[in-house]
């Protein structure tokens, strides 16, 4: 066990407090010995906190708008940079030596701690672009003079996306060429839109799946019933609501007995 690592995810709405339960819950299911934890906004409700707080180890508040961050202040025009502000106020939890950040809408397939044995900056490439890494899913180092740096970063150059993932592949700007350990195979990342972009590749390999990423606009919470997800998805879609329903006791109709709960799949 290793107090001094930790899964992180985000989460600044209710809908994805919903996500980061599942996040926390799949990485419990395989066996994690590293903490998990939640950062969440102000904004989030009562009622979404009380389950995360039973799942995650630590669940941090921050806040995007925070006034003793001169960085902050000088950023007050750019309010679409929020979420990207709020992201990558984890490389502040220097009370872990290594974390792996993960979307709220990933699910975790198998035990991936193996993760921890890579470096800052480990990601997986995007498939949209493979020559920048996709954001959802990547290994850092708490450090605040990293975490000055990337303020110091967005407010001089912005994010060619508007998002963290273009702050965060223009500051790690040679991740693509410089250190093949640090790209995580893709299988650790993979985007429900790569099963349509590459088919014959997901039927290959797809059944080495580590880490789903519902990434898009779709989420599977917003997908019960009308799916727009392809059949290959889908399996993956209903394993996060079997999940999702699984540990959300006020709200679950299904309820499988304590001995099924290991072995969804
Ligand atoms: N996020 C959030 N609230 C939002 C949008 C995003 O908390 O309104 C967080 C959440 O952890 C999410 C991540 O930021 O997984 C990145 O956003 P998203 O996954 O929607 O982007 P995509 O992976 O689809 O590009
Ligand atoms: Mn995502």
């Amino acid at each position: 066990m290793s107090a001094g690592e930790a899964f992180v995810t985000l989460a600044t709405t209710d809908s994805y407090c919903m996500g980061a339960t599942v996040v926390a819950r799949s990485l419990r299911r395989h066996g994690t010995t590293r903490h998990i934890v939640a950062m969440i906004t102000p904004n989030v409700s009562e009622q979404s906190r009380l389950p995360l707080k039973d799942v995650f180890d630590e669940v941090i508040v921050v806040d995007v708008m925070d006034s003793e961050d001169y960085h902050h202040l000088s950023l007050l025009g750019r309010p679409e940079l929020g979420i990207t502000f709020t992201k990558i106020h984890c490389w502040t939890l220097t009370q872990y030596s290594k974390c792996v950040f993960l979307d709220a809408d990933t699910l975790v397939l198998c035990n991936v701690d193996e993760l921890f044995d890579r470096d800052e900056l480990s990601a997986a490439p995007d498939p949209g672009w493979p020559d920048c890494f996709n954001s959802g899913v990547f290994v850092f180092r708490p450090s605040l003079h990293t975490h000055t740096r990337l303020l110091d970063h967005a407010s001089r150059h912005g994010s060619f996306d508007g998002g963290d993932q273009g702050l965060l592949n223009s500051f790690f700007s040679s991740w693509s060429v410089e250190d093949i350990s640090k790209h995580l195979p893709f299988v650790y990342n993979l985007s429900a839109s790569s099963v349509y972009s590459y088919l014959p590749a997901f039927q290959q390999f797809g059944h080495n799946a580590k880490i789903i990423h519902f990434l898009g606009a779709d989420k599977p919470w917003n997908s019960q019933g009308n799916s727009s997800y392809s059949h290959n998805m889908e399996q993956f879609v209903s394993l996060w609501w079997k999940e999702y329903l699984i540990h959300t006791v006020s709200s679950a109709p299904v309820v499988q007995p304590k001995q099924e709960q290991k072995k969804l799949q």
